[in-house]
């Protein structure tokens, strides 16, 4: 089972059309048509929204998401357009909406990864390959890859997995010109990305971007970008391939939840417990580190 524990409510805003409850961010359209994206404080794991939410991370991450935009914006134009609150709209908004261009999008994830980790370790042992691609032997958990590469996954309603798939199957499904241009932008940002971050002593394992084309045809980077929700990071300091890594990101949460302190059974039909206080105060303490660490800014 997957869901939300609890089904949020969007907000009525006057002059604002809800669009879409994702399970972190809502959408709405404004009068002229630009999306309006609100990061919420929601954290999900294992495909399910939790309870409760993880005070400031909507902030924290739509922080992280405009200092990555700036630094790539000779790569690649990307949809913002304003940070200020639609008239109207609650208060509490405040650094964590976004105006954004509303694009056509691409419905591929584009995922580039540089190590070895997650659905990637999965797959590279069963068949040694990532998404189809064939990969040297000997590699484990936090191996970092003789080159990055561009793994696509689509794009799954909320409950379901993204899937991953072969970069044969984007160019038969949206053209071979296409998947060539998705495949150079992933490798392009996640390259300036990942030697950004490693300066910083972090680790870019791997990331996952969305592209969506403007009016005039330009390719935009859209969404977030470079987020511990769309990101594995990892302390460089700590890194040691052959075990999972510890990671700036949803491990407190995760480690709970498997662990019999929470008497949740992932693989039954029941609803994940209430994370308690100190997995909610670690995890935000993890957000604000990881944002401190990358941009070399206070939190607060
Ligand atoms: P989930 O993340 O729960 O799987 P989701 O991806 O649909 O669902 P969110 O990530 O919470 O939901 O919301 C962001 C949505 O907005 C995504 O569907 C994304 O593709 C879309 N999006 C992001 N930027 C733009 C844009 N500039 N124009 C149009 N759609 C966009
Ligand atoms: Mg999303």
């Amino acid at each position: 089972m997957s869901g939300f524990v609890t089904k949020p409510e969007p907000v009525e805003v006057p002059g604002l059309i809800h669009i879409h409850t994702g399970k972190v961010r809502d959408l709405y359209t404004d009068a002229e048509g630009n999306l309006v994206m609100v990061a919420s404080n929601r954290m999900s794991a294992f495909d399910w929204v939790l309870d409760p939410e993880i005070p400031e991370k909507g902030r924290i991450l739509t922080s992280m998401s405009l200092w990555w935009f700036e630094l790539l914006a000779d790569l690649y134009p990307n949809h913002v357009i304003s940070t200020e609150v639609p008239a109207g709209a609650p208060a509490d908004w405040a650094g964590r909406a976004l105006v954004c261009r509303r694009l056509d999008m691409v419905p591929v994830e584009c995922v580039a990864r540089g190590y070895l980790a997650g659905s990637g370790l999965v797959e590279y042992r069963a068949s040694r390959t990532v998404c189809g691609i064939t990969l040297p032997e000997g590699l484990t958990d936090g191996s970092e890859l003789p080159a990055p590469i561009f793994t696509p996954a689509t794009k799954a309603e909320v409950g379901e997995h993204d899937e991953n798939v072969s970069y044969d199957y984007v160019a038969e499904q949206h053209g071979a010109e296409l998947a060539a241009t998705l495949r150079r932008a992933t490798l392009a940002v996640y390259g300036r990305a990942r030697d950004i971050a490693r300066e910083r002593g972090i680790i870019l394992a791997d990331t996952k971007f969305e592209f969506g084309f403007d009016p005039e045809g330009r390719l935009v980077l859209a969404d977030e970008v470079l987020t511990p929700d769309s990101s594995r990071f990892w302390p460089a300091d700590a890194w040691e391939p052959g075990h999972a890594q510890p990671s700036f990101d949803k491990q407190y949460v995760r480690d709970w939840l498997a662990s019999p302190e929470s008497g949740w059974d992932r693989a039954s039909d029941t609803t994940p417990p209430a994370l308690p206080e100190e997995v909610v105060l670690r995890t935000h303490e993890k957000y604000v580190e990881a944002y401190e660490r990358l941009t070399g800014r206070r939190w607060a």
